[in-house]
């Protein structure tokens, strides 16, 4: 019990409008339960959605699901039992957590192997997203001096090696690494994703690059990037492992960017994968034209209802003889996958700290979800 302090936190309120509110700190704490200090959290393009589409989820909210903290306090039971790898969990420790919560009840959840921890639950819960604050122990999101962490969370301890501003990076990379999803079904007869392939991205955002350097870092020969917005693009030069980077802002007729993308690879036939993360429906018939036949094209960036676009069943689909992979939700595991990942890309000297471009406090998120600010730089962070 650390007192009768006050947790200053941003809440998106019934109106849709974010501002700073104050909750007590949570009373007692259970002993298979914890309470993080917050560091540091990402803003997701998942963030901006909500904020705007706020009468889809049970308002009030602290929103925020890209958490890095530290452990603030913790049950005798949860240090030993609530980190995911095994470790036991200590006050000072700094941990991360996958943020959603499956049913265990719907039909996804009993029926399908591959949704063991809810990817597919069609009743999904998470921190940041749809938990409301209005009740104790009310701290459930990440723009928040704490969080309180549930017997249930899959909690991740970062590994020493790890600056904070990679760490605050796992979520990113846990969506990005869902390109392994593409590892299947024959890569060793150029069928999925496998080594020594050519792989083209499209989008410049922070999942976008983290999916370019997933791929460099699962084998890929060649990496290619069809991005916008200069200060993203600088960043995806800084990263050092594309070896194309088409700015849609200089090339802007998609016809030219086809050209140049098949171009860049032996034959002209195209890349053997294209992931989308762009999150623009005309992304998807321009990539699916890049790519080689009987290529794989992976969508990842229309998350959130982005609008419709034509596709020719024949064209795009069949003559191509394609693979298409679609990824929604990730699961919980995914987050070992992302840790290793960016520990892999640090050691390649890989300068992941500066994708962190820009910091709000508390007081002042609502600012980044103004309009102008939506796609500054590659990642901004909440830090208390
Ligand atoms: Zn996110
Ligand atoms: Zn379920």
């Amino acid at each position: 019990m650390k007192g009768t302090k006050k947790v200053l936190a941003a809440v998106l309120e019934h109106r849709g409008k974010i501002v700073p509110r104050t909750f007590p700190y949570p009373e007692n704490v259970p002993d298979n339960a914890a309470v993080v200090k917050m560091k540091m959290c990402g803003i997701c393009g998942t963030d901006h959605h909500l904020v705007k589409n706020w009468s889809l989820i049970p308002t009030p909210v602290i929103l925020g699901h890209e958490c890095l903290g530290e452990i603030y306090e913790i049950g005798e039971n949860a240090s030993k039992n609530l980190e995911a790898r095994g470790e036991v969990l200590l006050e000072g420790d700094r941990v991360t957590w996958y943020a959603g919560f499956s049913c265990g009840k719907c039909w996804y959840c009993r029926n399908i192997p591959s949704n063991h921890m809810g990817s597919l639950c069609i009743n999904n819960k998470g921190y940041g997203q749809n938990i409301s604050c209005k009740d104790p122990p009310h701290l459930f999101g990440g723009y928040s001096e704490y969080v309180y962490i549930l017997p249930e969370t899959w909690v991740y301890k970062i590994p020493e090696g790890l600056p904070d501003k990679v760490a605050v990076l796992t979520d990113v990379f846990a969506v990005s690494s869902g390109i392994r999803k593409a590892m299947m079904p024959f890569p060793a007869l150029k069928e999925g994703f496998g080594p020594s392939d050519i792989v083209a991205i499209q989008g410049s955002g922070s999942i976008g690059l983290a999916a370019g350097i997933v791929a460099k870092l699962c084998g890929a020969y060649k990496v290619f990037l069809i991005g916008g917005e200069k200060q993203r693009i600088k960043m995806a030069e800084e990263l050092g492992i594309f070896d194309l980077i088409i700015d849609i802002g200089d090339i802007d007729k998609s016809i030219d960017r086809i050209k140049m993308i098949k171009q860049a690879t032996p034959g002209g036939v195209g890349p053997d994968m294209i992931v989308e993360a762009a999150g623009v429906p005309e992304a998807v018939p321009e990539g699916i034209e890049m790519l080689r036949r009987g290529g794989t094209y992976v969508e990842l960036g229309n998350f959130i209802p982005t609008g419709t676009i034509e596709i020719s069943p024949f064209r795009h689909l069949c003559f191509k003889d394609i693979i298409l992979i679609g990824q929604f939700a990730i699961p919980p595991q995914t987050f070992d996958v992302a840790l290793k990942m960016l520990e892999m890309a640090l050691d390649r000297g890989i300068p992941l700290e500066k994708m962190v471009s820009t910091k709000y406090s508390i007081n002042n998120v609502a600012d980044a979800f103004k309009k102008e600010n939506k796609y500054k730089g590659v990642k901004s962070v909440v830090i208390p």
